[in-house]
């Protein structure tokens, strides 16, 4: 029986980042999530002119001197700069614009006046203070300059790099792609998701929860399919598989019964393993390639299930994707004594308190416990050493809820 932590190094060893690709920036709505593989330089100046930070009005400092609001200075209006305004304007000494934020400076200015310290003339302005040059300017490159790193490489696009990285003057990025799983469920027993399941059936509940699982971790979903307990229909869809995904995760038929197709199609393998692994759930395990693409054995009960994808799966793909494969987790504090199992690592379904700080169990822990997943909020990580969870120790929690 392998440790957990030694079967996850085992199966992370191999895995790598996904040949990186050139990206149009222009469909960033679909590069979110992604990892960015080589740093983004700018090819331009941000702002790219300088501009009213102000709607107000664009003057020559020197001609506001003495300004008060009892002795303001008056000054003709040229006339208004929008934002948006493409003409190279010039100010004439003693002049000055109307200019909105945003707005390009006119040659000539070195300041713009706030609205609020004017009267808001269109003709002429009265304006009541004198402004040191330089007041409500943006100035053209004061954010970035022509070939700045606006973003390091191994960056996960996210909402907030989207300016910087539209407004850089760069066609095309180098990321990561987004790792294509494929799910195959097994089992004589499973029938479609929507249709009634008659005496000795299941609806196939794995194969679309996995395929939501790797979804909300931010993976793409090359196919959800189901594969009866015929070893080599198993194969053959697996190898199909191959062409159309990055990793391949199977549910059931690995473990000690007599019809086990995932075991039966690919013991005997030199790319392939059936390892027992000191955790609960999840205890049978198997893990190899076919044709170099990563495939997961999972063992079949839906706990197990989803546990072993979030723990194994989950992280394998995030190194595709070029992401860290760490798990999240928060501490929290037991609420309520349960048990585990001795020598193994328990992932155990549990609820927070109101506060999120302390959890405890739920529901039955067996892997079978449809209901108790759904009620759970997290999974518990008790050590191997530790048959005992006391109230008032603190342990590792892995949330539950958005996952990506
Ligand atoms: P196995 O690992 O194939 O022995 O399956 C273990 C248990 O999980 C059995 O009770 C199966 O009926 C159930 N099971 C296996 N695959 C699925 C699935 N895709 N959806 C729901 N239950 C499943
Ligand atoms: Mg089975």
């Amino acid at each position: 029986m392998l440790t957990f932590d030694e079967y996850q190094q085992r199966v992370l060893a191999s895995a790598r980042p996904l040949p990186a690709e050139r990206r149009p920036v222009a469909e960033v709505a679909n590069l979110l999530g992604l990892v960015t593989a080589e740093p983004v330089h700018s090819s331009v100046s941000l702002p790219g002119f300088t501009n009213s930070a102000m709607d107000g009005y664009a003057v020559w400092s020197a001609d506001l001197r003495g300004a008060t609001p009892d002795t303001p200075v008056v000054l003709p209006v040229a006339g208004d700069i929008p934002a948006g305004d493409t003409r190279s304007l010039e100010l004439a000494p003693g002049s000055c614009w109307r200019i909105m934020t945003g707005a390009p400076l006119p040659t000539g200015a070195d300041a713009v006046v706030q609205v609020e310290l004017t009267d808001g003339g269109l003709e002429e302005v009265r304006l009541r203070e004198a402004v040191p040059a330089g007041t409500a300017l943006r100035h053209r490159g004061e954010d970035v300059q022509p070939g700045d790193e606006v973003l390091p490489a191994g960056t996960r696009l996210q909402p907030r790099h989207v300016p910087v990285l539209l407004s850089s003057g760069v066609g095309e990025i180098s990321v990561f792609p987004r790792p294509r799983v494929a799910i195959v469920s097994t089992g004589d027993e499973l029938v479609a998701p929507g249709e009634p399941a008659g005496h000795g059936q299941v609806v196939d509940s794995n194969g679309p929860m996995l395929g939501a699982l790797a979804r909300e971790c931010g993976f793409d979903v090359a196919a959800v399919c189901r594969s009866g307990d015929s070893p080599e229909a198993l194969l053959a869809t697996v190898q199909e598989l191959t062409g159309a995904a990055d990793l391949i995760v199977t549910s059931g038929g690995v473990s000690a019964g007599a019809f086990e197709p995932v075991k039966l199609a690919f013991t005997g393998s030199d790319d392939f393993e059936f390892v027992q692994v000191a955790m609960q759930p999840g205890k049978p395990q198997g893990f190899g390639t076919v044709s170099g693409t990563p495939v997961f054995a999972l063992p079949g009960n839906p706990v197990s299930s989803l546990v072993s994808f979030l723990l194994l799966v989950a992280p394998a793909a995030r190194v595709l994707a070029g992401r860290d494969p760490e798990v999240p987790t928060v501490e929290a504090a037991v609420a309520e004594h349960w048990t585990s199992p001795p020598g193994r690592q328990q992932f155990a379904r549990v609820v927070f308190d109101e506060d999120g700080r302390m959890v405890r169990p739920i529901g039955g822990q067996g892997s079978h416990v449809l209901g108790g997943l759904a009620g759970s909020q997290a999974l518990a990580i008790v050590p191997a050493g530790t048959t005992e969870v006391a109230v008032g120790e603190t342990l590792r929690v892995i949330p539950l809820d958005g996952l990506a």
